[in-house]
């Protein structure tokens, strides 16, 4: 069915060819490899189950920081945050000498593969499930482009489409809920099934994933949800290609206790007090989640501060797992120099990084903590409804690769 009017597209040193079926792109937030495995072994999910028999089942590499903002902007740039320039949700303007989220449009350096297919003439549709993404993701883009969270204040002028809430058939969810990640399905669901658009992104909240390991039943109950949906896309024409953000961890001791290594305390210990200047890109408005507390930290140093002794005493803290300067963190880890700090500091799988103890309400948490950020929520699934053709053997694939994978590569 030759139903698309989508020319092969260029975008930042990559080309994406359409085939005649509409491409569906879900970025599952939190989406630990292990969700979908135990879901499917629960016999809850079986049409993820479909997909790895009768599809393709890889695992890739998430951008670090195991953020949000920084992989989504990979995923729909295909380049890493060393091109694009979003390396946190949260970062510190040094031109404004403010502590800024990183949600404004100005921040992002490259058009995105959404932008340019909606350029080219492909009809596009992108749902988000928080509205911190909305602007980045929309970006330069014609087409459909609103969030789950403001689906009510949708407007044509804005979004590309009104009355959102009667097209889904689903009131307004909460931003802290399941239905927030469902409302995004079921919307895709809706505009396959009316517009039928070239290009869908769909991406969602990791609100269970922080809440709930892999196996549990509410965690089975979302892949199960999720598998529901994915199945209608497939009945719809589409092809399906599945990827996440960054993985999760419980980052805890076996009584359920958070472990904390708290950096500003540390640094002003070295350094003298507010000396040093610590920055958690996992900061967002959305902190229930996870108190503000990642695997993933970058700090500001005083100048004549003894850049390499500090690291080397940082990364002996029990809990650190690395500690760079800041050339070696942006070469390592593909990020722009200029929006890092001094040094980067990853912590270990069950650990995470805060400033200091009055500055993380974790009052909000009802469940001991999982959170991510690090290089151990770096392996995320990269799932596909069909088979995958020509892909080099022993090619490092990325969560970003996945619309290269989905437009060139499936059979
Ligand atoms: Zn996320």
């Amino acid at each position: 069915m030759a139903d698309t009017a989508a020319a092969p597209v260029t975008v930042n040193g990559r080309t994406y060819r359409p085939t005649n079926r509409p491409v569906v792109i879900v970025c599952v937030d939190g989406c630990e490899p292990d969700y979908i495995t135990q879901a499917i072994e629960a016999g809850v999910a079986p049409y993820l189950k479909t997909m790895c028999e009768c599809g393709t089942s890889l695992l890739g590499d998430c951008v670090v920081p195991s953020f949000t903002n920084p992989n989504n902007l990979s995923i729909v740039t295909g380049v890493p945050p060393a091109v694009h320039g979003i390396c946190g949700n949260f970062f510190y303007d040094a031109e404004r000498r403010q502590e800024v989220m990183m949600n404004d449009a100005r921040y992002l350096r490259a058009e995105t593969i959404l932008a340019s297919f909606s350029h080219a003439g492909a009809k596009v549709a992108v749902v988000t499930a928080k509205d911190k993404l909305r602007a980045l993701l929309g970006h330069h883009m014609r087409g459909i482009c609103f969030s789950a969270e403001k689906a009510d204040k949708a407007t044509l002028g804005e979004n590309g489409i009104d009355n959102v809430l009667a097209l889904v058939g689903m009131s307004l969810p909460s931003v802290y809920s399941a239905d927030l990640s469902e409302f995004v399905f079921a919307a895709g669901v809706a505009l396959m099934k009316r517009d039928r658009p070239d290009v869908m992104y769909l991406s969602t909240t990791d609100y269970v994933q922080h809440k709930h390991a892999p196996g549990t039943p509410e965690a089975n109950a979302f892949y199960a949800m999720m598998s529901g949906y994915l199945e209608q896309l497939e009945a719809l024409g589409a092809t399906v290609a599945l990827t996440a953000d960054h993985g999760m961890n419980a980052k805890t001791d076996a009584a359920g206790r958070a472990q904390i290594v708290f950096l500003q305390d540390w640094f002003d210990r070295e350094l003298g007090a507010g000396k040093a200047r610590v920055i958690l890109p996992i900061t967002d408005p959305y902190v229930v989640h996870h108190g503000s507390l990642g695997s993933f930290a970058t700090c500001y140093l005083p100048s004549g501060a003894d850049v390499d002794a500090l690291c080397h005493k940082l990364a002996n803290v029990p809990g650190i797992e690395a500690v760079l300067p800041r050339r070696a963190a942006a070469a390592r880890f593909e990020l722009p120099e200029d929006r890092l700090g001094d040094v980067v500091v990853i912590s270990e799988r069950l650990v995470v990084l805060g400033t200091t103890p009055a500055r993380h309400d974790l009052s909000g948490l009802d469940a001991p903590l999982r959170s991510h950020g690090g290089v151990s929520e770096q392996k995320v699934p990269l799932l596909f409804n069909r088979p995958l053709k020509d892909i080099p053997a022993g090619r490092r694939l990325r969560n970003f690769d996945v619309f290269d994978l989905a437009f060139n590569h499936s059979a």
